[in-house]
C-alpha cells in the first residue's frame, strides 16, 4: 500500500502562462523512491468528498537520492484542484499526498522502439525517464518523443528535449503545434507523426501515451485499427 505522506512547497515557478512547476519536499523521507513515470495523488483541502479532494500528478523530475520532487501542473479553468494550487498553495504550504503510484513507468525493455506521445502536461513523465537514462547511463535502442501543444510557447521542457536530440543519436523529438501560424515543424496534431515516420507494423516498437482523452483515444484507434498494434504495445496514462 503507498504511504501518505507530507509534502511542503519549497519551490514554485511558472512555465508558462498557465503552467506551473511545484517542488515539494517530503517531510517524512530522506529519500524519496520512485520508478520514473510514477505519479502522486493529492487530498487537497478543496471538497467535503475524497473523490473531488484526490488529484494526481506525475512525478516531473527523476530520482536522484533526495527527497524533494518536482511536478508540472497546467491550470484548469473552474477547476478545483488547480484553483487551490495556482491561487493558494505557495511556499511553506503543505500537502498530504500518497505515492508513488502508477505503473506507467520506463520501459523495461529499453532494446525495443520506444514511441513517446504526449500533449501538454503529459511529457512529465517522458522528462523524468529521460533525465534518469541520462543521470544512470542507461543503454537504450531508440526513443523517440512527440510532443503537442497549441503555440510555441506551450512547450514543456524544450531546451531539456533538444540537449537530449544532440547528445543521443539514437533520440528523436519532434513537436506539433495545432495553432501556431509561423512554424517550421509539424502543424496540426502528434498523430500525423508517427503515422507518417512509423508507417509499417514492426513488433518490437512499443508505443507510450500520456495526456488527456482526446489524444489518447485517437491514438489508441490509430494505433490499433490503422497500424495493427496490439494492447501489449501500446501503454497509456490518461491525465482524464
Ligand atoms: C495519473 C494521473 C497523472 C496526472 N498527472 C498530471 C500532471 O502531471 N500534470 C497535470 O497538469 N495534470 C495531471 N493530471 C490531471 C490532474 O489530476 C487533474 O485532473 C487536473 O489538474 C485538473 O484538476 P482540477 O481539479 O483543476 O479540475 P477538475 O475540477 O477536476 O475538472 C475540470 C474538467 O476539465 C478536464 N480537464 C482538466 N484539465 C484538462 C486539460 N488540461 N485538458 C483537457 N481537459 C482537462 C477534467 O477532465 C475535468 O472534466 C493527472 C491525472 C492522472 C489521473
Amino acid at each position: 500500500m503507498p504511504k501518505w505522506h507530507i509534502g511542503t512547497v519549497v519551490k514554485v515557478e511558472d512555465i508558462n502562462k498557465n503552467t506551473r512547476s511545484f517542488w515539494l519536499e517530503v517531510q517524512d523521507l530522506e529519500s524519496m523512491d520512485f520508478i520514473p513515470g510514477q505519479f502522486i495523488t493529492m487530498d487537497l483541502p478543496i471538497h467535503e468528498k475524497r473523490i473531488k479532494r484526490w488529484k494526481s500528478y506525475s512525478i516531473a523530475s527523476h530520482p536522484d537520492g533526495g527527497n524533494i520532487i518536482e511536478l508540472c501542473i497546467v491550470f484548469q479553468p473552474g477547476g478545483l484542484g488547480t484553483t487551490y494550487l495556482f491561487e493558494e498553495a505557495t511556499i511553506g504550504t503543505e500537502i498530504k499526498f500518497k505515492g508513488p503510484l502508477g505503473v506507467f513507468t520506463i520501459p523495461k525493455n529499453l532494446d525495443e522502439e520506444i514511441i513517446m506521445i504526449a500533449t501538454g502536461t503529459g511529457v512529465a513523465p517522458y522528462r523524468c525517464i529521460m533525465n534518469y537514462i541520462e543521470a544512470n547511463e542507461i543503454e537504450f535502442k531508440h526513443i523517440h518523443v512527440i510532443f503537442g501543444c497549441r503555440k510555441e510557447e506551450d512547450i514543456l521542457y524544450r531546451s531539456e528535449f533538444d540537449r537530449f536530440t544532440e547528445k543521443y543519436s539514437n533520440f528523436k523529438y519532434d513537436v506539433a503545434l495545432s495553432r501556431q501560424e509561423s512554424w517550421n515543424g509539424y502543424r496540426g496534431y502528434v498523430h500525423q507523426i508517427y503515422k507518417e515516420q512509423y508507417p509499417e507494423y514492426s513488433h518490437d516498437r512499443r508505443f507510450y501515451l500520456c495526456g488527456w482523452r482526446n489524444m489518447i483515444d485517437e491514438a489508441r484507434k490509430t494505433l490499433s485499427e490503422d497500424l495493427g498494434y496490439g494492447k501489449d504495445n501500446v501503454i497509456f496514462e490518461l491525465y482524464g
